[in-house]
């Protein structure tokens, strides 16, 4: 699979380098009071829609304590205006916005995505509190032996009975770079194994794309579709799918350079059938 000659596995670093330039260049122009940083000419601001994708490059050994001190002090505080501004608007909107929270959630939508802070479901979906239930790790993975995400799926399912599960990769994914790194990453080894396992199953397809970006994407988009798979194997969405017709899974990537999901068109009927020749679970 690896194979140094061709470097077909190792992605450089120009796709994950485009993507952090593409990220950067976004204009927030919102008005917002603004933080300094200590020691530096520039500053973050303090509302959430203004601030920006980057933190800035500070060198923070040249800091005095007290200087970080004051900075730690203002980036936690910032977040509980951040809060009070965004619990006051929902109250102006809709007085009754937070009774009706307190009763209880109905998502939707049950959405596994990528931990990256560059992907937050609701606000790139333009979705609400209360729309979609949330389940977040390094490159959206589905791992069978992850308790975690097992028991939020089932429970997503079971419980508050989402209609639909999205996975949702994105483009310059770090974690998916990382898995391809010929390198030993330590605890992150076995995680990250489960991508590697992706690339072995369309070893073919991907070796046949003789551009790195271009395949390093393709990967992306594979990963995803194989952490559907993954969904689909669960005996709580083959039984649910059975009963009710729902939930329906979906395979979307999110792209940086324009900010748009792209839906993979995941038949969900299609590779429902072809799971259960060896998976079936609705005995
Ligand atoms: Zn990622």
């Amino acid at each position: 699979m690896f194979r140094s000659s061709r470097s077909a596995f190792s992605i450089s670093s120009r796709a994950q380098t485009q993507a952090k330039v593409r990220v950067s260049q976004p204009s927030f122009a919102r008005p917002s009071t603004f933080i300094s940083y200590p020691n530096s000419s520039r500053s973050i601001s303090s509302t959430r829609s203004a601030a920006s994708p980057r933190q800035p490059d500070t060198n923070w050994r040249a800091m005095a304590e007290t200087d970080i001190s004051k900075y730690l002090r203002q980036t936690h505080e910032r977040v509980f205006e951040c809060n009070r501004t965004w619990a006051a608007e929902q109250k102006a909107k809709n007085p009754d916005f937070f009774a009706l929270l307190s009763e209880g959630q109905n998502p939707e939508y049950l959405w596994i995505g990528c931990s990256d802070s560059r992907i937050p479901a609701e606000q790139i979906t333009g979705l609400e509190a209360g729309d979609v239930f949330v389940h977040r790790n390094i490159a959206n993975l589905v791992c069978n032996t992850d308790l975690n995400v097992m028991s939020v799926i089932t429970y997503a399912v079971q419980h508050l009975k989402v209609k639909h599960i999205v996975v949702c990769g994105h483009y310059g994914c770090g974690g998916v770079k990382a898995a391809m790194t010929p390198k030993d990453m330590g605890i992150l080894n076995p995680w990250l194994r489960n991508i590697r396992d992706v690339y072995r199953l369309h070893e073919n397809e991907l070796d046949a794309i003789p551009d790195e970006d271009t395949r390093y994407e393709r990967l992306v988009e594979l990963n995803v579709i194989e952490q559907c798979r993954n969904v689909m194997k669960t005996a709580s969405v083959q039984q649910s799918y059975a009963e009710n017709r729902f939930p329906i899974v979906h395979a979307w990537v999110f792209g940086f350079r324009d900010g748009l999901l792209k839906d993979l068109k995941f038949d969900h009927e299609k590779v429902l059938k072809e799971i259960q020749k060896v998976y079936n679970l609705t005995g």
